[in-house]
């Protein structure tokens, strides 16, 4: 299958670009509480150690707000704000972070909103313009009697049009909701219409499996239909645990190459070896890797090895005692009580060798950025005026 990406207009976030020709950015929030500076930055290293590549915290309050100049200091990827209701709030984190994240349609009068815009262009951050089907303003609600796709999409066109009414354009759009259908119809609509860069998420998705589950189906259809710059999965779960999910949703679309992808067989009555114990083992400790490798667990050497041909590096139970392999190929036997750590050393050693011959990067694998419903042009309103776009069914 050949993804072909929606043409945006690129904005940048801290050092992250988003959007354009930019490789499809994973994101988090924090769970923590804010006001919380210790607790929420030993999250957000955690957050950095696997991947996370934008991080977002609540500002809730006065207090929130004032912890995020330490916490801006102990990081080293950008700082998202995020806001509802009170403007005072956006103003004073506008002054610290990468980012800020608001609904206008619950920030209230538009002065508020003017007053944000000025201090997000006093310091060149762009705005997250956060559309969300719990937060949908009064009139919409009126006239469409639910939080439908269609007013989530009327919702955000009428939030960019605003802001381009008053000149500011540095902005990246979410429509959420947390049922899949909804949220990939509200984000059809909206990409067909508009070609600002989009953050895709199922909103409460549900706890890590369920979440995970409900995210790769929502977000997998929109990004294998071109549909998304950056993306958060949110789960009820160790915010990790988020970063983890998206990276597995890029990374089985092709969109995106960051560390181990651990393929196990599904275990057989040939099995030799505790596949599912490895197989788990060996994602915790090779966590910290970012160089692509596919790594295989296989129960036996029946089919093995032939199996595991597409692995750069592999294990096979087999005949009391296991088996390396590389490319397919046998490197040695290894006794049984050695298996793991041999693998685990070799997988280290050969990320090493990668990213010694610079093949370590995490690169997007789809270069294509045409689009046909949307031209980009920056300097062109976002709307297209084409009709509204018929819906994926
Ligand atoms: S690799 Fe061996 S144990 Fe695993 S599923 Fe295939 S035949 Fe069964």
């Amino acid at each position: 299958m050949h993804i072909t990406r929606r043409k945006t207009r690129q904005i940048q976030v801290g050092t992250v670009k988003i959007g354009g020709d930019a490789p499809v950015s994973v994101q988090s929030m924090c769970s923590t509480d804010t006001r919380d500076v210790a607790a929420t930055v030993e999250q957000i290293r955690q957050l950095e150690t696997a991947g996370c590549e934008l991080i977002r915290v609540a500002v809730p309050d006065e207090e929130a707000a004032a912890a995020l100049p330490k916490i801006k200091a102990a990081m080293t990827v950008p700082l998202i704000a995020d806001i509802h209701f009170d403007h005072r709030l956006a103003l004073k984190a506008a002054a610290i972070v990468d980012c800020v994240r608001i609904n206008p349609g619950n920030i209230g009068a538009w002065w508020k909103v003017e007053e944000v815009i000025k201090a997000v262009n006093d310091r060149g951050i762009p705005i997250r313009v956060g559309v969300n089907g719990g937060s949908l303003e009064r009139h919409l609600l009126d006239k469409y009697g639910w939080p439908t796709p269609e007013a989530l999409a009327e919702s955000a066109l009428n939030a960019v049009h605003a802001l381009e009414d008053v000149g500011f354009t540095n902005l990246k759009v979410s429509l959420k909701a947390s049922d899949v259908h909804h949220a990939i119809d509200a984000y059809w609509l909206f990409a067909h219409q508009s070609d600002y860069p989009i953050h895709i998420g199922i909103t409460e998705a549900g706890t890590a499996m369920t979440g995970a589950v409900k995210s790769a189906m929502g977000l997998g259809y929109l990004l294998a239909n071109g549909i998304g710059d950056t993306l958060r999965v949110s789960l009820a779960a160790d915010p990790v645990e988020e970063v983890k999910v998206g990276y597995e949703i890029l990374k089985s679309l092709e969109l995106r190459h960051r560390g181990i992808n651990v393929i196990a067989c599904p275990t057989c009555g040939r099995v030799e070896i505790d596949v599912v114990r490895m197989a788990n083992e060996l994602e915790k400790k090779l966590g910290h890797i970012k160089t692509p490798l596919n790594v295989s667990v296989l129960g036996c050497v029946v089919n093995g090895i032939g199996e595991g041909k597409e692995a750069d590096i592999g294990i096979a139970g087999g005949e009391g005692k296991g088996i390396l392999f590389k490319k397919g190929k046998l490197v040695r036997k290894v006794p049984m009580e050695e298996l793991m750590d041999t693998l685990i050393q070799e997988v280290e050693l050969l990320a090493k060798e990668k990213e010694a011959e610079g093949n370590g990067a995490s690169v997007p694998s789809v270069e294509s950025q045409e689009w046909e419903s949307v031209a980009a042009d920056s300097g062109q309103p976002s709307t297209l005026g084409k009709e509204i776009p018929v819906l994926p069914h």
